[in-house]
């Protein structure tokens, strides 16, 4: 991870993230999760698996005014909102709500696959016809891309949805747009590399965990030749969908981005829980959380590919401005590189055990303006 000399610095202007779960005031984790997200982006899409979850304009509303309200005033942020399509979605509503922009998007989840997924559609397929409806008004779908069941593999969940259903969505709906959400395997670099090829309209984000590490920090953490190497199960790094093995899987989603696959863009998936409570325990949730520290795991991970020259492109343009359509941000982060002073992950935010708790990380984060 040591490739570049201290003191070397990189800049991002327009930085997004184009996935974070800020939850509600009633949780505590809200007040929590904002100011972390203010801290390094100038905008966000906000996912919608509240509690309830957001299936209607008025619940739309009502959220959309309880995240501003956690807003310091004068805060410059683009706070974009999403709808969550469950088997009742009509059509007319999505369609009226994103002509307001109450929301930008529309999210698939799969049934029961996730934190608040109880009431998602039951099964992909069954959102066809709000697709199409999509499809005619240019609405972005937002794919939460897992097959999940009691035969399937979890860590076979991503391929079997993007083999089973992504030929037959495309072949339907040529011109819809839709995002691969944080992409974990090779099946999805595969995809992403053709979808590149022929300049299909699909994205995808990718996740600091998932850009870093492989399934083996969910068991273990340190080097051996530090000696600074323990095993043990890792709740913190658990997230739906798992990280993946370092060959063939995160090699070829590293090869994408080393590249420059302008389909392919920053969205954390903050998603934090009570640690105690609700991740560090039986049926604990999938969901990790970077702190105010993402962008400085993104800058590991472009230093261990070398492809600095992409990190702009992938952390404010490819997804806001590439998928939303959006201006290019202003907001603006200068990264240094700093092993000798590095920064150090908190080990507790709230009641939050971040990824990286407790540990280094040898660059240093600060807002230009
Ligand atoms: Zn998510």
């Amino acid at each position: 991870m040591n490739k570049i000399p201290d003191g070397t610095t990189v800049e991002l202007t327009g930085t997004f993230d184009g996935h974070v779960h800020l939850r509600q005031k009633k949780t505590g984790l809200l007040e929590l999760t904002l100011p972390d997200l203010l801290d390094e982006f100038g905008g966000a899409l906000i996912m919608c698996n509240t509690e309830p979850p957001i299936t209607s304009i008025r619940l739309g509303l009502d959220y959309r005014a309880e995240v501003l309200s956690e807003l310091p005033a004068g805060a410059e942020f683009d706070a974009l909102f999403t709808y969550y399509l469950t088997d009742e979605a009509k059509a007319d509503e999505i369609v009226e709500g994103y002509r307001r922009r109450i929301w930008r998007a529309c999210k698939y989840m799969p049934n029961n696959g996730s934190t608040n997924t109880a009431r998602a559609l039951t099964r992909f397929r069954n959102g066809y016809p709000i697709y199409e409806r999509m499809e005619e008004e240019d609405i972005p779908l937002l794919l939460h891309a897992e097959t999940v069941g009691d035969r399937i593999d979890p860590f076979d969940a991503p391929r079997v949805f993007i083999s089973e259903e992504m030929p037959e969505l495309r072949k339907r709906f040529p011109k819809l747009r839709v995002c691969l959400e944080h992409i974990t395997d090779g099946t999805a670099a595969d995809y992403m590399a053709e979808a590149e090829r022929n300049n299909e309209p699909t994205w995808a984000t990718l996740t600091p965990q998932h850009f870093v590490y492989s399934r083996n920090r969910i068991f273990q953490r340190g080097s051996v030749r530090e000696g600074t190497f323990r095993r043990g199960s890792n709740p913190s790094f658990v997230c739906w969908p798992l990280l993946q093995r370092e060959e063939p899987h995160r090699q070829k989603l590293l090869q994408q981005v080393a590249g420059g696959n302008n389909r392919i863009g920053l969205g954390t998936d903050r998603a934090p829980h009570d640690f105690d409570k609700a991740k560090a325990c039986e049926d604990g949730c999938g969901g990790c959380y970077p702190g105010r520290l993402a962008l400085a795991i993104y800058a590991m991970g472009f230093e261990a590919i070398g492809s600095f020259e992409h990190f702009q492109n992938f952390a404010c343009r490819n997804i806001p401005c590439g998928l939303y359509r959006l201006p290019p941000g202003k907001k603006k982060i200068r990264l240094t590189k700093c092993a000798a002073r590095p920064s150090t992950m908190p080990e507790k935010i709230g009641e939050v055990v971040p990824i990286l708790h407790g540990e280094k990380i040898p660059w240093r984060e600060e807002a230009v303006c």
